[in-house]
């Protein structure tokens, strides 16, 4: 571990409630901190505004706090050096869209006035091809006269990443090791801003990681396929990425498949242990167990005692 002082971050979306696999990532997250001594910040990843629900940050909060999981910078508790921590009140200082507009102006994105329909269209021939689904580039290396028409016909367009071809991405994942995408893998060149303004993900994570200086990026193995994007984007802007931990998911021992919301013999919800009586200890335990083992044969330990004994090379792959 070099020098610079540690800062994780926990950054759910507040489309649902505390998840098993939300809590497992925000665990590693307060562990690793606890551990090195670092800094835990909440970061609410709110904009996708058609999927938020009303009390899905409250639900993750409270139930946070049950767990014994809590943190040192979010919301409730601003740094005025990297305030604020909801990602749709950084969208409305334009923090986002300031970097969208530097990567148009360099040419390494651009408007994409596809509709829906052609859009469709599109992935119904690749489809039909036998081809993976992604973005052909159609609207690459238009001319402004062109987007000014489509302008003129009431189209609003959303902002593509543009990869360059055959480009490695490449990372060293605490828990995977060497991991490595290509860029002609990845769907074509992706969306940054919806036409409603609005980030998507894969932008916004970048931006704020980097703005709010954090170090290590430990979250669910179902990201992995996202980190390529979000590392073009750093290139893309010269700016270094985090360490990158991607996190075991929870798998269902009978499916032998993720965890999924229908599967009804698992208790998912992090209220629903609490409301059967099981003690926040003993599920802080079971979760940090889910990812993770010490040295020797013991399973049963405080939470001081984890945040002492954690070790992040040990995690699961
Ligand atoms: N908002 C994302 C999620 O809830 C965060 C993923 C990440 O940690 O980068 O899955």
């Amino acid at each position: 571990m070099d020098d610079k002082k540690v800062r994780v971050r926990y950054a759910p979306s507040p489309t649902g409630f505390l998840h098993i696999g939300n809590a497992q990532s925000a665990l590693f997250n307060y562990l690793f901190a606890r551990h090195f001594n670092g800094t835990m910040v909440l970061r609410i990843e709110d904009t996708d505004t058609k999927r938020n629900v009303k009390d899905g940050e409250a639900s993750q909060r409270e139930n946070l706090h049950w767990l014994g999981i809590d943190w040192d910078e979010g919301p409730n508790k601003p740094n005025p050096k990297y305030a604020p921590y909801r990602q749709s009140e950084r969208n409305k200082q334009g923090i986002y869209h300031k970097y969208i507009q530097e990567l148009l102006d360099k040419g390494l994105a651009y408007k994409d006035y596809s509709t829906e329909e052609e859009l469709a269209e599109m992935r119904e021939r690749q489809r039909a091809n036998n081809e993976a689904p992604h973005y052909d580039g159609r609207w690459y290396g238009k001319s402004e006269e062109e987007q000014k028409a489509a302008e003129a016909k009431g189209l609003k367009p959303t902002i593509r990443f543009h990869f360059p071809k055959n480009h490695d991405y490449e990372w060293d994942d605490i828990a995977r090791g060497h991991v490595s995408f290509n860029s002609d893998n990845l769907g074509g060149d992706f969306i940054i801003e919806k036409s409603d303004g609005m980030p998507t993900y894969n932008f916004a994570v970048v931006v704020d990681d980097h703005s709010m200086d954090i170090t290590h990026v430990l979250r669910g193995a179902d990201h992995i396929s996202n980190t390529p994007k979000q590392i073009a984007i750093y290139e893309a802007l010269g700016w270094e990425h985090p360490t990158f931990c991607h996190i075991p998911l929870i798998f269902n021992p009978k499916t032998r498949k993720k965890l999924s919301k229908r599967d009804k013999d698992t208790l998912q919800f992090i209220s629903e242990y609490k409301k059967h009586g099981y003690l926040h200890e003993a599920i802080f335990n079971f979760i940090a167990f889910l990812g993770w083992s010490p040295v020797g044969e013991r399973e049963i330990y405080s939470k001081d005692e984890l945040i002492k004994v954690y070790d992040p090379n040990r995690m699961s792959k």
